[in-house]
């Protein structure tokens, strides 16, 4: 069977046609500046020459037609016809509490989807806006949500409940959920198989350091804890995002500055982070290199975000009593041994040593510590969109 997995943002759509015979690629793409002027199609299918499609998209629906009519293309297409669809696999960022695991989509679970809108403004309304276009272009074919929370729904209710008054919890949900589920479940599983060991059996901090990033204590095969909370803003310094801040500096700030609610939010969120100390870029090849020419708040942003990571790192061992791998996945996860390095100095009293060579490295599954480290480190290139394909043929 083949899925179709998508990815739908605000003014983009990321997907990919995977055989789930042999789990291979088939086509990958990205419509980007839907809904903007200048929208275009990135497309490739494998073994063929990538294409760009430029062409209006005034909406989701626009987008979805096009991204299907390229995979239908005599030329630079991967199927003959849309039948070879056998489901659609979405991925979906908040299910609230009321998903944890992935579900087939009904008008059902597309109610409590809008309900959960509330929670992820800026998330939920695409995944939605993909769904209702892939039910109209495509009204037979099974579709599946995979949701980025469901994961850490296993997360105990000291590890979820904020020390604000209860009643908050209650009336509006605010509570701790947790992002990058599929990414972190899906390293977890490749970690117990890299170790021979039942996943059952291992406790894991899982790094998952991409633009935005979050780290898991993933104990038995369950997240207990993680660092996003109530939104992706939570936790580590990202790079435009601030993580943990004293919340009472919102509030300063906004007074200071005169800043409205939405003001401060797009300084949190896009302005802060390793961009905001550096004043390079939010990408950590920029920094890294203006680091090592000796921009000195270039370098400061990776120091304050190498000790973020490794704080989390500790935490996550006395949480769960131990460790026994940390894994290291996403973009600067897989590709920058300076900040595994980094990262994992002076871990020498938790049994973590790296093997500088080993560490040299990058995009491969492989073990970077010394034999006689006590925990591994494990780089494992992160496949959600492989998680979410496999979720939806086990569902259907
Ligand atoms: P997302 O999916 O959240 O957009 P990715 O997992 O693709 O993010 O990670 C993107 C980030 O990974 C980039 O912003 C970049 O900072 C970092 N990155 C990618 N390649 C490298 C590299 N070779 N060295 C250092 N950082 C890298």
């Amino acid at each position: 069977m083949k899925v179709l997995v998508l990815n739908c943002g605000s003014s983009s759509l990321k997907y990919q046609l995977i055989n789930m015979e042999n789990e291979g690629v088939e086509a990958i793409g990205i419509a980007e500046r839907i809904g903007i002027e200048g929208s275009f199609v990135k497309h490739e299918a494998t073994g063929k020459e990538k294409v760009v499609i430029e062409d209006t998209m005034d909406n989701h629906k626009a987008a979805i037609k096009i991204v299907l009519d390229a995979l239908i293309d005599p030329n630079h297409g991967a199927i003959k016809s849309m039948d070879e669809i056998g489901a659609v696999g979405h991925r979906v960022v908040h299910g609230g509490e009321k998903f944890s695991g992935s579900v087939v989509i009904t008008q059902e679970v597309k109610n409590a989807l809008e309900e959960c809108s509330d929670l992820a403004p800026l998330h939920n309304p695409p995944n939605l806006m993909g769904i209702n276009a892939c039910e109209e272009i495509l009204p037979n074919v099974p579709m599946v949500a995979v949701f980025d929370t469901a994961f850490h729904q296993t997360m105990p209710e000291s590890s979820y409940i904020y020390a604000l008054p209860y009643e908050y919890y209650e009336k509006y949900g605010i509570r701790r959920y947790g992002f990058h589920g599929t990414s972190h479940k899906y390293v977890s599983d490749r970690a117990a198989s890299m170790l021979g060991k039942p996943l059952e059996d291992l406790k894991l901090i899982t790094c998952h350091l991409g633009n935005g990033a979050s780290i898991a204590a993933v104990k038995n095969g369950q997240s207990i804890d993680t660092t996003m909370g109530f939104t992706p803003l939570e936790g580590l310094a990202m790079g435009t995002r601030c993580g943990d801040i004293d919340p009472a500096i919102v509030t300063f700030i906004m007074e200071k500055e005169n800043m409205s609610v939405s003001e401060i939010n797009n300084l949190v969120n896009k302005k802060s982070g390793v961009l905001g100390i550096s004043g390079v870029s939010s990408d950590f090849r920029d920094i890294e290199n203006e680091a090592a020419e000796g921009n000195k708040r270039a370098q400061l942003a990776l120091d304050v975000y190498y000790n973020k990571v490794k704080k989390y790192i500790g935490s996550f061992a006395a949480e769960m009593g131990g460790v026994d791998a940390v894994v290291f996945t996403a973009g600067l996860g897989e590709n920058s041994a300076i900040a595994r390095a980094a990262i994992c100095e002076n871990l020498e009293f938790l049994g973590i040593k790296i093997d500088e060579e080993r560490n040299n490295v990058r995009g491969k599954e492989t073990v970077v510590t010394t034999d006689d480290s006590t925990v591994k480190v494990l780089l494992i290139p992160t496949n959600e969109e492989l998680t979410i394909a496999r979720e939806t043929v086990n569902l259907i």
